[in-house]
């Protein structure tokens, strides 16, 4: 378990285009972090630094008391679940899930125990041997979380992870997400466009707009009514 600082976070693209700047922000361990902000402000951008998927241009990122600006993205003990959850079609939800642990060089026997331990917490253990194409999307939502959560990441990263679901879906993931940050107390910085999942699931939000934070508050503060 983790928090994440950020100092001084800016990124240029190779195209010149500043798409972060100046971003400075504590998370606190075990956070409920929600970003928000107009399509384009560069909510992704910042999530893909915190996970290493893109260079940061300049600036300090912590991850715990680390710097990691150099370190890569499967050493940052960060786990990302995005909103086209991108299964393996031609493996089982189990190899899915099982997947990033081999990738690590995990043994078998402590493999099988985490992934049929995410699978308990997920609701996933009937489903274990089927291909993603028989999932309903929320089973493969699910899936997806799983695959994340057996890695036992400090930090969570989650971009608009079910924004591709229907309401009713949604809304019951959505207690699935609240349940599965109090159960791992974990840290999860969480990208979204739904004021009810900002709302419902945030301990903060912060505001984007342009590159820039425009506001940090709680929910409460910064929905209540004028
Ligand atoms: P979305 O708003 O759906 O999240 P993004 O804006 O993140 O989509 O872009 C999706 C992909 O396209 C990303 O890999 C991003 O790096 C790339 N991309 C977005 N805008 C540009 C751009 N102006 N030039 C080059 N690549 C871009
Ligand atoms: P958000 O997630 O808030 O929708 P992004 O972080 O995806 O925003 O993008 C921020 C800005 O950076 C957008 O204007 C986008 O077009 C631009 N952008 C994203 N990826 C690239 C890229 N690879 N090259 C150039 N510009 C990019």
């Amino acid at each position: 378990m983790a928090g994440v600082s950020l100092k001084h976070i800016c990124k240029t693209y190779p195209n010149g285009f500043e798409a972060v700047k100046d971003f400075n922000l504590e998370i606190k361990d075990k956070e409920f972090l929600i970003f928000v902000g107009p399509s384009g402000c560069g909510k992704s951008t910042t999530l893909r630094m915190i996970a290493g998927l893109e260079e940061i241009t300049s600036g300090e990122l912590k991850i715990g008391d680390t710097v990691v600006n150099d370190v890569e993205p499967k050493d940052r003990d960060i786990a990302m679940v995005f909103q086209n959850y991108a299964l393996y079609p031609h493996m089982t939800v189990y190899e899915n899930m099982a997947f990033g642990l081999k990738l690590r060089k995990v043994p078998k026997d402590q493999i099988d125990k985490m992934v049929k331990e995410a699978a308990k917490i997920l609701d996933l253990e009937q489903l274990l041997d089927r291909k993603p194409k028989a999932l309903s999307g929320g089973q493969r939502q699910r899936v997806a979380m799983g695959r994340a959560i057996v890695c036992n990441p400090k930090v969570f990263l989650m971009d608009e992870p079910l924004s591709n679901l229907d309401a009713k879906l949604r809304g019951q993931m959505r207690i699935e997400i609240s349940k599965l940050h109090q159960r791992l107390e974990t840290t999860i910085i969480y990208v979204t466009h739904d004021q009810t999942e900002a709302m419902t699931l945030g301990t903060r939000i912060v505001v984007m707009n342009a590159g820039v934070i425009q506001q940090v508050d709680t929910p409460q503060k910064l929905y209540e009514e004028p």
